[in-house]
């Protein structure tokens, strides 16, 4: 019934490279065949919809039309709207050190930072306080994630940022956060090849923000219950040994003096028609006896504000009781030899 249309297709060589013609010939459709041709197209592909001829999505063609928005194609892991800085899931700390290298390359100029200070010393340090995008006029070129060193700028998929408010489009630094664990997950490959080097590189920069500096926003309520519990849990202080200590030892040093002034009584040699040399020693005895039971009492009460002191307190005081003992022994001898 349809006239097939005879074509014939001819390669022509040109000064500017090969051109193929078509010779449709002396073919003329007539009135309405064109029309009619179209429906039989129309109708074998109704008719084999209709028998399942096309089960296997292999053997369909054309343009099929996805049911957005309750279907979506999964997109590719190089698709990219607009940027989104990125923080560590479980430190909070972000990427971002504010080396403006992002604002600097951005064609239509859209990003805008400012660099986070040391509160206490004023100096700039390599985190950001503030961070800006104007996502309704970024060209999505990604330049900016190209051009970051430390891997804290990514290209996201979102795309559903359709609104009326235009000044909802110019998005902070709150709201461009995400997790890394996000986009981990948009972008696995491209986040395996440069895991380690981020990681590293933020391990650097926290050790020079002070405190929560550098923390993102939306993660600085979630730290500060983390140390609270960590400092709940954390074992109590030692009693306060670390101040009784130096009394403590004082006492010890007293103590010990004591009790070796106290032996040196004691081995002194018993009185003799020439009592001077035992009358020396004695009272030689006796002062170092005496300095000990000042040093001693000195140390038990600089022990004494301290909560733990009883040891240093009670070794103060067998420093003292001895001192005395000693010095009563050295005075007694010392009479003895004098009679
Ligand atoms: S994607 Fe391009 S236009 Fe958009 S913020 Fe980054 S550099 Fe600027
Ligand atoms: S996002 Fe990257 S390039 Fe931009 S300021 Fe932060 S660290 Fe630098």
């Amino acid at each position: 019934m349809m006239t097939e249309i005879q074509t014939e297709t001819t390669e022509v060589q040109t000064t500017r490279g090969k051109v193929y013609v078509i010779d449709r010939g002396q073919t003329r459709l007539r009135a309405g065949q064109g029309l009619l041709t179209g429906l039989e197209v129309v109708f074998r592909h109704f008719r084999d919809a209709l028998t399942r001829k096309l089960e296997k999505p292999s053997q369909q063609t054309g343009v099929f039309t996805v049911q957005y928005p309750e279907e979506r194609l999964k997109l590719p892991e190089a698709f990219r709207n607009f940027p989104i800085l990125l923080y560590d899931d479980e430190t909070g700390q972000e990427l971002c050190t504010s080396c403006f290298q992002c604002q600097r390359i951005c064609p239509p100029q859209v990003i805008h930072m400012t660099q986070a200070r040391d509160p206490a010393t004023g100096k700039p340090v390599p985190a950001v306080a503030e961070f800006l995008i104007e996502y309704d006029a970024c060209m999505s070129c990604g330049l900016c994630a190209e051009v970051c060193p430390f891997d804290a700028i990514k290209m996201d998929h979102e795309f559903e940022y359709s609104t009326d408010v235009h000044g909802g489009l110019t998005l902070n630094k709150e709201a461009l956060n995400r997790p890394i664990s996000y986009y981990e997950k948009i972008a696995p490959t491209f986040w395996a090849e440069v895991k380690d080097s981020a990681m590293k590189k933020l391990q650097g920069n926290m050790k020079r923000r002070p405190d929560l500096i550098g923390v993102a926003p939306q993660m600085v309520e979630k730290i500060r219950a983390k140390r609270a519990e960590a400092a709940a849990q954390a074992p109590a202080p030692a009693p306060a040994t670390t101040e009784a200590a130096p009394a403590d030892k004082a006492a010890r040093l007293a103590a010990a003096r004591a009790r070796a002034a106290e032996k040196a009584v004691e081995a002194a040699p018993e009185p003799a028609t020439d009592s001077a040399p035992t009358d020396k020693a004695a009272r030689l005895a006796a002062i170092r006896a005496a300095n000990a039971a000042k040093k001693s009492e000195g140390a038990a009460e600089a022990a004494a504000p301290a909560t733990d002191s009883a040891p240093a307190d009670k070794a103060a005081r067998l420093a003292a009781i001895r001192a005395a003992n000693a010095a009563k022994k050295a005075a007694a001898q010392r009479d003895g030899s004098e009679e």
